[in-house]
């Protein structure tokens, strides 16, 4: 089976605020090399074409960073929204080709070649593939008192990538309503297709606050 056309949306567009640096945590360095050109590495080795987005205002941040680490690999910029689905549905406008497309955050530097080329194998067989792995903790539910306890055997821990047949996750975005969606799978899903899930890698961290900065440079020096 001849494969489709790849496509990589990788998401930056937030303030990190959890972080509490000054520079945003896309940009901050693991191994001495920014974060986002680790995760944007790993698509480049897929062969998908990289659309970036960026809050405008780091546009030519980033681009002085390219030039210091002399980044070479082709991306097309694109301006970031006011929340993560904006800045998603930004991206998507970009692609006028039919194919796949991966979503992914830019601040998961840690995902695996093996876990984006089965997302993108699953994508094409099932319309969507999305990384999903077990909690290892115990869940408690929020209570308007106190809180109660669930079984963790129902849920999942859903990440990145999340991988879609392009006209299907444009029809989904063109049909939105609402502003409570927290990935694509929600927006997805919402439209009415049915979610179809891969198994994750526990490595695969979104670098949110500065314990993970230490964990992410841990896994890349494992290989
Ligand atoms: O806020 P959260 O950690 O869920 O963000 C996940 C990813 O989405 C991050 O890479 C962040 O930069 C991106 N994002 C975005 N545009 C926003 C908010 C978040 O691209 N408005």
């Amino acid at each position: 089976m001849v494969s489709q056309s790849r496509f990589a949306i990788i998401v930056a567009g937030g303030s990190g605020i959890r972080m509490g640096t000054e520079i945003p945590k896309q940009f901050l360095l693991i191994n001495n090399l920014p974060v986002l050109m680790h995760t944007i590495n790993k698509f480049n080795d897929s062969n998908a074409k990289i659309i970036l987005v960026l809050p405008i205002q780091h546009f030519d941040y980033w681009n002085n960073l390219c030039t210091t680490y002399q980044f070479t690999v082709p991306h097309t910029l694109v301006a970031g929204g006011k929340e993560r689905y904006e800045s998603v549905n930004n991206g998507l406008k970009q692609i006028t080709q039919e194919g796949v497309v991966a979503i992914h955050d830019g601040v998961r530097p840690c995902v695996s070649t093996e876990l984006i080329e089965r997302c993108f194998n699953e994508a094409e067989q099932y319309n969507n593939a999305v990384a999903a792995v077990k909690p290892k903790d115990s869940i408690r539910m929020k209570q308007p008192e106190g809180s109660i306890s669930v079984n963790r055997d129902d849920y999942y821990l859903v990440q990145t990538p999340q991988v879609f047949q392009l006209n299907l996750l444009k029809n989904a975005y063109d049909r939105l309503s609402g502003s409570h969606f927290t990935d694509d799978a929600s927006v997805f899903e919402s439209a009415g297709y049915q979610i179809h899930l891969t198994t994750g890698d526990y490595k695969n961290i979104k670098i949110t606050t500065p314990d993970d900065l230490i964990l992410a440079s841990a896994f890349m020096n494992e290989k």
